[in-house]
C-alpha cells in the first residue's frame, strides 16, 4: 500500500511512521529526515535546505521533488511506502501524482492526524531527538530511561534546531497556508482519512490499524 501521513508540525507523523514501517514492512520516507541527513553530510542540497529549515520555511519545490523522485526509484518502494512530510504544497502533490503515474502507481490512502494547535506547541517544544540515530523523545510524554541519553543507541539527545518557539510558530503558519489546502486535494480524490492524533502514540496507532484492516477488507 502506498500511504501518505499528514498533519501539522508536532501532530506525531514521525512517531506513527516508525510504527507503521515496522508493522507493515514498508519504507518510511521522510523528506525532513532526508534533509537533516544532507545537512549533516554537508552536501549541496543540505546547505541549501538549511537556510530554509532554520527559518521554518519550506525548501523550494524543485529541490524537494527531485529528492523524492530519486528516492521512489529505489527497489524497497516496490511493495509500498509511507511518505511523511511530503507533499507539503499543491505543486508537490501534483508532481507526486505525475511521478507515480509514470510507473503505474498511485497513492492509496492519506492519513491525516488532527491535533489542536495548543497541543502542537507543547509537543514540539518538549521534543528531543537522538543526535546519532534520530529516535524521538519528549521531556514529559516519552522520557528516555536515562536523562538526555537515547534508549536505542546511547547517543546524546538534543533539541532540533527548528524546534525553538520562533521557528515553530512560523512552521505552523506555513502549514496552514501551504499544506493544509492539500487535505481538500486528497479529499476530492476520496482517499483522505482524518484521525484524532491528540492522544497517546499507541491510541493513535489503533486508529491507523483500523484503517489498514478496512483497506485490506476491500482488496
Ligand atoms: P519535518 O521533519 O517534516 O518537520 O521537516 C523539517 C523541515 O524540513 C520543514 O520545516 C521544512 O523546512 C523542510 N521540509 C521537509 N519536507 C519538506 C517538503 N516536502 N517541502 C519543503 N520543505 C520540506
Amino acid at each position: 500500500m502506498n500511504l501518505l501521513i499528514m498533519g501539522p508540525p508536532g501532530a506525531g507523523k514521525g512517531s506513527q511512521a516508525v510504527i507503521i514501517k515496522e508493522r507493515y514492512n514498508i519504507p518510511h520516507i521522510s523528506t525532513g529526515a532526508m534533509f537533516r541527513e544532507a545537512i549533516k553530510a554537508k552536501t549541496k542540497t543540505g546547505l541549501l535546505a538549511k537556510e530554509y529549515i532554520d527559518k521554518g520555511e519550506l525548501v523550494p519545490d524543485s529541490v524537494t521533488i527531485e529528492l523524492v523522485r530519486e528516492r521512489l526509484q529505489a527497489d524497497d518502494t516496490k511493495n509500498g511506502f509511507l511518505l511523511d512530510g511530503f507533499p507539503r504544497t499543491i505543486a508537490q502533490a501534483q508532481a507526486l501524482d505525475q511521478i507515480l503515474s509514470e510507473v503505474g502507481k498511485k497513492i492509496d490512502k492519506v492519513i491525516n492526524l488532527v491535533v489542536d494547535e495548543e497541543i502542537l506547541v507543547i509537543r514540539i517544544s518538549g521534543r528531543r531527538v537522538c543526535k546519532t540515530c534520530g529516535e524521538t523523545y519528549h521531556i514529559v510524554n516519552k522520557k528516555p530511561k536515562v536523562e538526555e541519553i537515547c534508549d536505542v543507541c546511547g547517543g546524546e539527545l538534543i533539541q532540533r534546531a527548528d524546534d525553538n518557539v520562533a521557528t515553530v510558530s512560523n512552521r505552523i503558519k506555513v502549514y496552514y497556508e501551504k499544506t493544509r489546502p492539500l487535505l481538500n486535494y486528497y479529499d476530492d480524490k476520496g482517499i483522505l482519512i482524518n484521525i484524532d492524533g491528540s492522544g497517546e502514540i499507541e491510541e493513535t496507532f489503533r486508529y491507523v490499524e483500523k484503517i489498514m484492516e478496512d483497506a485490506n477488507d476491500l482488496t
